[in-house]
């Protein structure tokens, strides 16, 4: 057993936490705030070399694995969870570029995506289906040339659907079911697509939005593995970013708390300070128990991936867990601060808005207990 990280993964984490403290940290009220990054961002986040993570070196990337993306999420939401998207997605999606994509695909769409210089979402919702993705009812059909693609349809709930450049989109090319959906890798800036931003509770910055294709053209080149493939093929690889988001919600409740106790060392009330008080310090120490546990269950399933070993079980029992075991903490957290952690521009209170949509991004507490359950219980023994 080794419960530490490698000198390089401890460079890398140091790296990280000085650029998160440097240059997101500072800047994460004003983002929630005016609900947008400021120009340049994702440049930025593509020069540190964190949208580069997980893709090969020879496509301008820095060919590390999926522990390392953690540490990267680990460290950049304990400065801003929101400013994780971007690198989550480019994991997540320059990850299945890589594996599902030809070599003349890779070598265009890769490198900029580990510059920073496309922007991507991934765009699988829709208003009528979320958990039930596989039932998605956003048309591709042939278009005249009997070469390209037609999109037709809505899709919502698109993390980063108002910065992104290219989106990875799930539309039907076949029958019902999972079988029938095929990806394709579309510029957001071509005719047809249209945007609209959600008013979000929390992730303000992240620009989740509604993104219409109105017979919006594709080509043949931009499928992204075969035809009919996109649910069964292109979307292995999941269980790598429901791990990263667990990684993810359990830094920011890590630093909810780490703010809490610095607060219950300074703050006096009754002539002492308030961590004096076992009803103050043994909740927070409580959470930062559970806080550690579930960070470890998310780096095993990262682990696991890294060594080649199955981590859906890993993966989907820290997705529903790690979150809500972080908004819980969050929340005491808050409570430590009394009224001052109500107020709007505390950083707990934007905290505690931006932990609970890691709750449903990436499926639900549900979704994951189903896959995890079929695994355990077995399929025919399981919801
Ligand atoms: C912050 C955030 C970021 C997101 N980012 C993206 C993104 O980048 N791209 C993207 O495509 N989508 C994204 N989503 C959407 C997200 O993936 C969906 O919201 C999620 O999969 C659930 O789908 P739904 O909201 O339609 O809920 P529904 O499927 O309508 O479910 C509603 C409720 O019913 C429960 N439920 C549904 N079916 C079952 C069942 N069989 N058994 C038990 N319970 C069930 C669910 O758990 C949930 O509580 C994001 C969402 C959020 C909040």
């Amino acid at each position: 057993m080794d419960f530490g990280f490698t000198d390089e993964q401890e460079a890398l984490a140091r790296k990280v936490r000085d650029f998160a403290e440097e240059r997101i940290a500072p800047g994460a009220a004003r983002n929630d705030r005016e609900r947008t990054f400021p120009p340049g961002f994702f440049t930025e986040l593509g020069r540190a070399g964190l949208t580069g993570l997980g893709i090969p070196e020879r496509h301008g990337g820095r060919g590390l694995g999926a522990v390392e993306v953690g540490i990267a999420v680990e460290e950049l939401a304990k400065a801003e969870v929101t400013a994780c998207y971007p690198v989550l997605n480019a994991a997540l999606i320059g990850g299945i570029i890589d594996r599902n994509g030809t070599e003349e695909q890779k070598a265009a769409w890769l490198p900029p995506v580990a510059a920073g210089e496309s922007v991507v979402a991934l765009v699988l919702t829709e208003p009528d289906h979320g958990t039930d993705a596989a039932a998605i009812e956003l048309r591709a059909e042939r278009a005249g040339d009997g070469h390209g693609w037609v999109l037709t349809g809505t899709k919502t709930s698109i993390m980063l659907g108002a910065h992104a450049t290219h989106g990875l989109v799930f539309a039907r090319t076949g029958d019902d079911g999972a079988r029938g959906v095929t990806a394709f890798y579309v510029p957001l800036d071509r005719e047809g697509v249209s945007r609209d931003r959600l008013p979000d509770l929390g992730a303000r910055a992240g620009g989740r939005a509604t993104i219409t294709f109105d017979r919006c053209a594709v080509s043949a080149d931009e499928v992204v593995g075969e035809v009919g493939e996109g649910f069964v093929g292109v979307m292995r690889g999941f269980d790598h970013s429901r791990a990263l988001i667990a990684v993810m919600a359990a830094a920011s409740a890590q630093a909810a708390l780490d703010d809490a106790m610095a607060f219950a060392r300074e703050r006096t009330a009754f002539g002492q300070p308030i961590g004096k008080h076992q009803g103050v310090a043994f909740p927070l120490v409580e959470h930062a128990t559970r806080v550690r546990a579930a960070r470890l269950l998310a780096y095993e399933a990262l682990w696991r991936k890294d060594a080649g070993l199955d981590h859906r079980v890993e993966a989907n029992m820290a997705k529903w867990w790690a979150p809500r075991v972080g908004v819980e903490a969050t929340h005491q957290a808050l409570l430590t601060f009394g009224h001052r952690g109500w107020h709007d521009e505390h950083p707990i209170s934007r905290r505690m808005r931006d932990a609970i949509g890691p709750e449903i991004a990436d499926g639900t507490e549900n979704a994951t207990k189903l896959v995890v359950a079929r695994q355990l219980l077995g399929r025919e023994h399981a919801p």
